[in-house]
């Protein structure tokens, strides 16, 4: 017998979610504001409960998957959270996240809140690679385990409920700097005779073999020695920025993406740390 849940919030993740728990056999009441798109779930073996009050009241393992922090106070007002366990896989901030855990806590409820990396066809699909960070309640996260891996892996970061959303931003952060250095790169081949679909592997080999640099990163913030196995220091890199530039002012393409990292690296530079990796740059962004 597979434990049984409610799900808060059918759209695209939510419905996708749903899909996995059903298909996994486990008892599914859902809800959502909008009731046509509950319908095909329940061709599917959910339960459509009539009120969120109604799905809440339904199950002890209560999970929201709605559009933002904003709809989870709207959806879940009026509810009676009183003794159950509310997993939150609604996008939010750090902050927003805790204090979503402080208003459960206040309503007898026990909290974990959840930032999923990965998109709705990756659900349910382990091979995609996609999986969920969750930080809260730890004994939440234990209990019920089992149920949460169904739709994607689980990576539990931290009891500070804020940490999900901490290191959901940080990676998608990251995500959009890689892209706009590839938008760069396009733009710097977009008005010669070259097929973008030649340039895209090398791309994504060239970002590939790049990304185990952070584990240098990592270590040399652990060290506090900027300079612990550096591969090419700033001092050569910052003398070498001024073909970037020019090569893009060649090409007709703004530096509106490049210069302002070319600029920290600057500065860095001026403050005497021409030995160091690109590390020290972490500091001048940490305020
Ligand atoms: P959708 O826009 O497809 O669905 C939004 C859901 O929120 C719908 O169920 C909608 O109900 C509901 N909703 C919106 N406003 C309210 C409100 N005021 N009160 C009650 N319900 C409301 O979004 P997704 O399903 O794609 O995303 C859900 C969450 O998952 C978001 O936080 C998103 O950031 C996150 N996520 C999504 C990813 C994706 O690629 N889709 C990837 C990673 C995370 P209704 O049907 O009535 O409009």
């Amino acid at each position: 017998e597979k434990n049984s849940l409610t799900l808060l919030g059918l759209g695209a993740m939510g419905t996708a979610l749903a899909r996995t728990w059903l298909a996994a056999g486990h008892p599914l009441t859902v809800w959502n504001r909008t009731p046509a798109r509950a319908a095909s779930l329940a061709a599917e073996g959910a339960k459509v409960a009539d009120s969120a009050a109604a799905a809440v009241t339904a199950n002890a393992l209560v999970v929201v998957c709605l559009l933002d922090d904003a709809s989870v106070e709207g959806a879940l007002a009026g509810t009676d959270l009183a003794g159950r366990d509310l997993v939150n896989l609604t996008t939010s901030t750090p902050a927003q996240a805790r204090a979503r855990a402080e208003w459960a806590r206040e309503r007898g409820a026990r909290y974990l809140d959840g930032g999923i990396m990965a998109v709705p066809p990756m659900i349910g699909v382990p091979e995609s690679g996609g999986y969920v960070f969750y930080s809260g309640s730890r004994e939440l996260f234990e209990r019920h385990r089992e149920t949460l891996v169904v739709p994607a892996g689980t990576v539990y970061v931290g009891r500070d409920a804020g940490f999900a959303a901490l290191y959901d931003m940080a990676l998608l952060s990251a995500m959009y700097g890689m892209f706009a250095g590839a938008a760069h790169a396009f733009a710097l081949i977009r008005k010669e005779d070259i097929d973008p679909a030649s340039l895209a592997p090398l791309l994504a080999d060239w970002l590939a073999a790049m990304a185990p640099a952070v584990h240098r990163t990592a270590d040399q913030l652990r060290s506090g020695d900027y300079t612990q196995g550096v591969v090419s220091n700033l001092a050569m890199q910052v003398a070498g920025t001024p073909a970037f530039l020019s090569t893009a002012e060649q090409q007709g393409v703004s530096t509106e993406l490049l210069s302002p990292y070319f600029e920290l690296m600057r500065r860095r530079l001026a403050e005497g740390s021409g030995e160091e990796d690109l590390t020290g740059v972490i500091d001048l962004l940490v305020r």
